[in-house]
């Protein structure tokens, strides 16, 4: 059973076409409704007046005796009652109303005195009834008891009235046998084509006198027929539907028989019901025979509308739809021109939102691929192409974040770029997000960042912020190899920076520092009027020494002079070089000659106390001999080469005292009093 949403649009037409000819189908069933009522009435009717006119027709025979009888009664021919002549009378009176089978008089004894017929006179066959019609008042009539007649041998009934009476007193009566031979004939007549059922009965005794179309014995008693209760009852007249004896309905009409004295005759006449309604029937047949047909057309006009109309244009909408959503964007209604314009509306609808999608999925298509390409680019670079918002946070990381930095993608959208750096570095990517807002374009700005695993990774980021879009695209890039690079370049040039400016047995300064060295205290001194001071230093005997304890140890020997020499230039600025050979040169910034005699013989002392056994020297040790020569004229031209010149010349005359001895470059400063040799 299906219930009533489930139904579809057919369903539903369909019942609105039965619920729309619902009230045709009752306006038919009350019309045959009315109808029948209606033929049953006009069957009651008619059945009824068929019965009074029979009835009348019998009535009529009744009326018609008595007003013979009472014709003949005042004749003269009669008063004398009896004799020829009387005889001869009621003979011709008899051949004058063949009606009556027999005319008599009964004498106030009640004894026949003249009748009709031939013969001798007899007694009166219905004593009591003579005596009865004796007693009435003389204008009476009186029906006496239907009985086949004793002579006539036909269906009869004395009628009989009263004789004027003689000084009041009874003398007798006039009867006759009236022929009911013709009540059969009024039967069939009344019974006519349609085969009514006509019935004459005596209410009383149940006796039947005529009856149509199945004609009994005249006088037969059927007490037991359905009509007999009926007729006990409604005597005077009525109508009802009684079941025959045959099992047939019948409509049933009943009129009183008047004139036929106190029997209660009564007349019935009865219409078979299904004979009445047949014709109705035919007719009802029609109606709802029609009613069903036009049912069936409207349930069929529905059914093929809803299919035709309806679901035939919905369908289609919905396989389009379906299509559409399959992505066939090409599909297109193909709904028929009839079809109601709404339908029509909703495909061309449906059409146009199929080819707006499909320059969509074309355009997404586009996109799609250049998409594609972009990631392409993006994944397959080493360098994370990122997208940051002006706060410096990612909104797009591509996919070299993983190899780079230990983050997916989505780990590090999202997050905050200086988040995600050394603590150190993050003044640089503020910078660097201070340089994006302000529209620049990055070069190659380096940071720590730091991978997820915690340890930090050189990057470079180069990029700029997009017009108009408040975020910067920046590519950031592995810069550890190149930082590394960088890193060894540098400490390689230091390196040889270093391997350039000192000596590589000594560790002290090479000769080339010291060019440098004092033209940059030559400049210095000139621009703070400050004096400078060189001091030469040369180890006595050497050739001596490398000759007698060989070229290793004399290397030896000027690495502990070397440093005892450096441990004696106490003040920052002051340098000792290795100024060649077994030559040494200090300088000593902004230090006057005496200042520079003090340090040059605690250099001569630190030497000579170290005590290395020297047996070429004529000290018996490693002695050097010292020249100091000190500039108050820094700015004078050619300062260095006089400078040098000066304390060369002083440590020739040290050399010249006789070695391990300090020589100044007299000049007009007072030499303190030192002691100039040991
Ligand atoms: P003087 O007292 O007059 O200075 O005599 P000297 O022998 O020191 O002077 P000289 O100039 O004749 O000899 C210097 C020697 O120093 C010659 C050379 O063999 C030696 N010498 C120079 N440089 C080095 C060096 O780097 N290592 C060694 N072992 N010897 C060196
Ligand atoms: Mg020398
Ligand atoms: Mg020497």
């Amino acid at each position: 059973m299906s219930r009533f949403e489930d139904l579809g649009i057919k369903a539903r037409l369909v019942l609105l076409a039965a619920a729309a000819m619902l009230p045709f189908l009752l306006l038919v069933i009350g019309g045959l409704v009315y109808s029948y009522e209606d033929a049953t009435a006009t069957a009651e009717k008619d059945v009824r007046k068929t019965a009074e006119i029979a009835s009348d027709r019998v009535s009529h025979a009744f009326d018609d005796a008595r007003a013979r009888l009472e014709i003949l009664r005042e004749l003269p021919e009669l008063r004398r009652g009896s004799g020829i002549s009387c005889h001869a009378f009621l003979m011709s009176m008899r051949a004058a109303n063949p009606q009556f089978l027999t005319i008599g008089v009964l004498d106030a004894r009640g004894e026949i005195t003249c009748h009709s017929r031939e013969g001798k006179l007899e007694t009166f066959t219905d004593p009591v009834f003579g005596r009865r019609v004796l007693a009435m008042e003389p204008t009476d009539f009186a029906v006496g008891q239907f009985r086949i007649g004793a002579n006539s041998g036909r269906p009869t009934v004395f009628v009989a009235m009263p004789l004027p009476r003689v000084r009041n007193e009874p003398s007798g009566i006039i009867y006759a046998s009236l022929n009911l031979g013709h009540l059969q004939d009024i039967a069939r007549e009344m019974s006519g084509k349609s085969q009514r059922s006509i019935l004459l009965l005596e209410s009383q005794t149940s006796r039947v006198l005529a009856r149509w179309p199945k004609p009994v014995a005249f006088g037969t008693a059927m007490p037991d027929h359905p009509a007999a209760s009926f007729v006990r009852d409604n005597a005077a007249g009525g109508v009802r539907q009684l079941t025959d004896v045959d099992g047939t309905v019948r409509i049933y009409g009943i009129a009183p028989v008047r004139s036929a004295g106190e029997s209660g005759l009564v007349l019935l006449v009865g219409e078979s019901r299904a004979l009445v309604m047949s014709a109705l029937n035919w007719r009802s047949f029609a109606a709802v025979l029609l009613a069903l047909l036009a049912l069936s057309t409207a349930i069929g006009a529905a059914s093929w509308l809803g299919s035709e109309m309806q679901v035939r244009p919905i369908r289609r909408l919905a396989l389009t739809a379906a299509r559409i959503s399959a992505g066939q964007f090409y599909a297109l209604t193909g709904i028929e021109t009839w079809q109601a314009p709404e339908f029509r509306e909703l495909a061309s609808q449906l059409d146009t939102m199929a080819v707006a999608l499909d320059k969509g999925r074309q355009a997404e298509q586009a996109i799609a691929v250049s998409e594609a390409r972009y990631r392409l680019v993006a994944d397959n670079t080493t360098d994370i192409i990122t997208c940051v918002d002006t706060d410096g946070r990612y909104t797009f990381v591509s996919g070299a974040s993983l190899p780079l930095l230990g983050y997916k993608p989505t780990e590090l959208g999202g997050l905050l770029m200086r988040d995600v750096v050394h603590p150190d570095d993050r003044p640089i990517v503020d910078d660097i997000m201070t340089a994006v807002r302000a529209g620049q374009t990055l070069q190659a700005a380096r940071y720590r960042a730091r991978h997820c695993d915690g340890y930090d990774v050189w990057v470079e980021v180069a990029g700029r912020a997009v017009e108009g879009r408040g975020e910067a695209v920046l590519a950031i890039r592995d810069a550890t190899h190149r930082k590394a690079m960088e890193d060894h370049i540098e400490a390689t040039n230091q390196r040889l920076a270093s391997l350039a400016s000192t000596d590589d047995l000594t560790q002290l300064p090479n000769r080339r520092t010291f060019n440098q060295t004092i033209s940059t205290e030559l400049a210095l001194c000139a621009r703070t009027q400050a004096p400078l001071a060189l001091v030469l230093i040369d180890v006595d005997r050497f050739k001596a020494y490398n000759d007698g304890y060989g070229h290793q140890a004399g290397d030896d020997c000027l690495k502990r002079v070397a440093h005892a020499l450096r441990t004696e230039a106490r003040r920052p600025g002051d340098i000792v070089t290795r100024y060649g050979g077994e030559e040494f040169a200090a300088i000593l910034p902004n230090t006057t000659l005496s200042g520079a005699l003090e340090r040059a013989d605690a250099m001569r002392r630190a030497v000579r106390e170290m005590s290395i056994v020297h047996g070429g020297s004529e000290h018996g040790r490693v002695t050097v001999s010292i020249g100091v020569a000190c500039l108050f004229d820094a700015g004078r031209e050619e300062a260095s080469a006089v400078l040098i010149r000066q304390a060369d010349q002083a440590l020739y005359e040290a050399k010249a005292r006789g070695r391990d001895a300090i020589e100044a470059f007299p000049n007009d400063v007072p030499l303190p009093a030192l002691k100039r040799s040991v």
